[in-house]
């Protein structure tokens, strides 16, 4: 089959690789029908993540079809229309049942390869690295699904694949971090961030009983999308100054909750930083805003800040006398899919939610290389390239 794969920093190519095979009687093979760019992608391109190896093939943001299935999976047949989370769970253990899907202790054989850095990793995660499980992503046109009963759901009848195809993750992720920034209603939730995943946050956080959602960004395009279509106020972080923006916008006080969908390096090209803690302490003294610092300065007191922007490393000089002072809760991890997609796709089956703008460009994957790199460089109005195998 074919199937875009990861050769190094920026170096991404279509080749022909074997078709996957049923390892284990839970997996289910798909035939992938679309599959999306992710800003997570982007730290794997720009070699943030460590333990990626030439030939492993990325994506982790798809739909397909059931085309086989292990003796053990119950719930799916041939021929279901399934979307399937990007974290991949057991269901069993202890993180599973409590629905901290991403924590899971049995679908990562690799956790011990970042266990020095982190303590620990989180669950597997398909096409992102072999510290995150070594799977197979699903920019191919087949992907092996593990723990298939618990990770690809059936899309119901009549839900359109542009539609469904980020209720694999830019969906579950945005409503993670509106669901952990516990939104009362009323409040004023401010969002950093109007990629795939800040949009979704921002129609996630109306849902849950936000008043007012303020956006930040700084590509024009992004930002009226964020009013126009998911109806935040909006700041340019180049043309305002945040701080002062947002303290005027709340009457003095502060968001009430603040969402980071930006995470670390996914913005800036070419940022070289990641690990040399010395270097990344100058950029961010001198060169561009760095975002939890400014969420956790701009929230108000007892406000809590939500992160599901990814990072890796260390965040120096994070404004620790802020949290503490105002007391401020931080929430954040890896999503749990499996947790969010059920009650999304009833949110989709009901037209309360609807991520179908997010997908500007509909590519064959035989463009994947080009794709990346115009998402990379958010160009020609970029949001999220969606790539349909053969
Ligand atoms: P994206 O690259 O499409 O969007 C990121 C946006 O942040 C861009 O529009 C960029 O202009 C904006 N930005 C950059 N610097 C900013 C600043 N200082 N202030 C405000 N906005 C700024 O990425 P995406 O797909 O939307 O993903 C966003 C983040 O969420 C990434 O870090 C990604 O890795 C992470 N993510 C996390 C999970 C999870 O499980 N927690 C899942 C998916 C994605
Ligand atoms: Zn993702």
């Amino acid at each position: 089959m074919k199937a875009l794969c990861w050769n190094g920093i920026n170096d991404l190519r279509v080749e022909t690789v074997p078709d996957p095979v049923i390892l284990n009687p839970h997996d289910a093979i798909i035939r992938v029908i679309m599959s999306s760019v992710c800003g997570s992608d982007l730290h794997l391109l720009g070699g943030y993540i460590p333990t990626m190896k030439a030939g492993d093939i990325i994506g982790h943001e798809f739909i397909g079809e059931v085309v086989d299935i292990g003796k053990e999976v119950k719930k799916l047949a041939k021929g279901d229309r399934v979307v399937v989370g990007s974290i991949i769970g057991c269901g069993e253990c202890s993180y599973c049942s409590s629905g901290a899907w991403s924590l899971c202790d049995n679908s990562n054989p690799n956790a011990a390869l970042l266990e020095k850095v982190y303590g620990a990793t989180s669950a597997g995660i398909f096409g992102y690295s072999h510290a995150f499980g070594g799977y197979a992503g699903s920019h191919a046109d087949l992907i092996r699904v593990p723990f298939a009963d618990k990770g690809a759901f059936k899309i119901p009848e009549g839900l359109a694949n542009e539609k469904v195809v980020f209720a694999s993750d830019a969906l579950p992720t945005g409503y993670m971090g509106a669901d952990m920034a516990g939104i009362q209603s009323g409040d004023i939730v401010a969002v950093w961030g109007c990629g795939g995943v800040g949009l979704m946050a921002i129609q996630c956080a109306y849902l849950l009983g936000a008043e007012r959602v303020i956006a930040i960004d700084r590509i024009p395009e992004r930002l009226r999308m964020a009013n126009e279509i998911a109806h935040a106020e909006v700041l340019n972080y180049e043309q305002v100054d945040i701080q002062e923006a947002l303290k005027e916008m709340t009457g003095g006080r502060g968001p009430d909750r603040c969402i980071d969908a930006v995470g670390m390096e996914a913005h800036s090209p070419g940022i070289d930083y990641m690990y040399d803690r010395v270097k990344q302490t100058l950029r961010l003294e001198n060169d561009r805003p760095n975002v939890l610092r400014e969420a956790a300065v701009a929230c108000r007191k007892g406000g809590t800040l939500s992160v599901v922007g990814v990072y890796g490393g260390f965040i120096d000089k994070f404004p620790m006398g802020a949290v503490m002072n105002k007391a401020l809760t931080i929430r954040t991890g890896q999503m749990h899919a499996q947790k969010y997609i059920p009650r999304l796709l009833a949110h989709l089956a009901q037209n309360e939610l609807d991520p179908s703008f997010l997908l500007t460009h509909l590519w064959p994957l035989s463009r994947g290389p080009e794709g990346y790199d115009m998402f990379k460089k958010k160009k020609d109005k970029c949001l999220r390239v969606v790539f349909t195998p053969n």
